[in-house]
């Protein structure tokens, strides 16, 4: 199933929440909706869900238009941020639910009993059928969650934040999990997160939000490397930005620590952004800019060295 999101906008009061948001999704695409808290992620997943209704423009399901069928027969599954389980129901009837509450073509009890345990299987939970929500972990529940939204069989799966609320432990195993289930089943997904090294490790293509528009759409690769808008390159990733003065082709930093070819830029003051990688130590009495090293400390893999170079304080990290 394609989606394509046309033109929508969406306000509440008079803040807007969407502001003229276009998006194309391929059928089978992973796509993850990656913001900061507020930047309208859940807005436009609700809108394409058809539980927000848009002020402006239009959603389109394979060529049409999704307002022309009711939410339920949209074929969307959803996966929410906090666990909605029904408490008082075990494992088993929480995943059976959607099926047994369709109207028409209510597949019957046998199957639907073949399907739950087909989901258990793939969420890796078999066993589990008879247990209550409140005796899984977190990332159990989230699991059944999505064996749930999995179980009416959606031609669109739609996760908002579904790993928000877990240890980050456990959000690296579903994260690795969660693509593993996408390659299996192949549903078109969006997938929202505030967490960048998430969206970048999981998604086919990052669309990037701020304040209810898109900064970006691209492939992890692309996002990283080559940012489109100074936000994109700031939200993702360690970054520093230099203040320079750019003079005849050249620009600088207090007329000696740095002196750069950058070629047809207009004349003036710029900002020189840097990735922590692309810097190197060496050490005093080499070219480039001199700093103080103020700490270094480990962050996993990685060693990140501070260092002070005038006004300024730079991140570099090291295998
Ligand atoms: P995100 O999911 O990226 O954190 P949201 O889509 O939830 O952002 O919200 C975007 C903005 O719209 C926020 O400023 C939020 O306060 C506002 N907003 C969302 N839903 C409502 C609502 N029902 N009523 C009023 N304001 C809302
Ligand atoms: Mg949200």
């Amino acid at each position: 199933m394609s989606i394509e999101v046309r033109n929508i906008s969406k306000h509440f009061g008079n803040y807007t929440a969407l502001d003229n948001i276009n998006l194309s999704v391929k059928p089978g695409e992973l796509l993850a909706l990656l913001g900061p808290s507020g930047s309208g992620k859940t807005t436009l997943l609700r809108t394409i869900a058809g539980l927000e209704m848009p002020d402006a423009g239009a959603v389109y399901f394979n060529d049409r238009d999704a307002a022309e069928s009711r939410i339920q027969d949209r074929g969307v599954g959803f996966v929410f941020q906090h666990y909605a389980l029904f408490k008082h129901m075990v494992v088993g009837d929480n995943i059976a639910f959607g099926m047994r509450a369709r109207k028409k073509n209510r597949p019957p009890e046998a199957q639907i009993k073949k399907r739950v345990m087909e989901l258990l299987d793939l969420v890796q939970l078999s066993g589990l059928e008879k247990r209550f929500p409140s005796q899984l972990s977190g990332g159990q529940r989230q699991r059944v969650a999505l064996a749930r939204a999995l179980a009416i069989e959606p031609s669109v799966l739609l996760l908002d934040e579904p790993f928000g609320a877990l240890d980050a432990r456990v959000r690296k195993d579903l994260r690795r999990w969660l693509r593993e289930i996408h390659e299996r089943t192949g549903h078109t997904t969006l997938f929202v997160t505030h967490d960048q090294e998430e969206a970048l490790e999981l998604a086919d293509r990052v669309v990037v939000m701020n304040k209810g528009q898109i900064e970006q759409s691209a492939t992890p690769d692309e996002i990283y490397d080559t940012p489109a808008t100074p936000f994109v390159f700031s939200f993702i990733g360690e970054s520093s930005v230099i203040p320079v003065t750019v003079g005849n082709g050249r620009a600088t930093l207090d007329e000696r620590l740095l002196d750069l070819d950058v070629g047809a830029l207009p004349d003036g003051p710029a900002e020189l952004y840097l990735r922590p990688e692309d810097v190197t130590m060496v050490t005093d009495g080499g070219p480039g800019i001199p700093g103080l090293v103020v700490s270094t400390r480990r962050i996993g893999g990685m060693r990140r060295v501070t260092i002070e170079c005038g006004l300024a304080r730079h991140r570099i990290e090291f295998d």
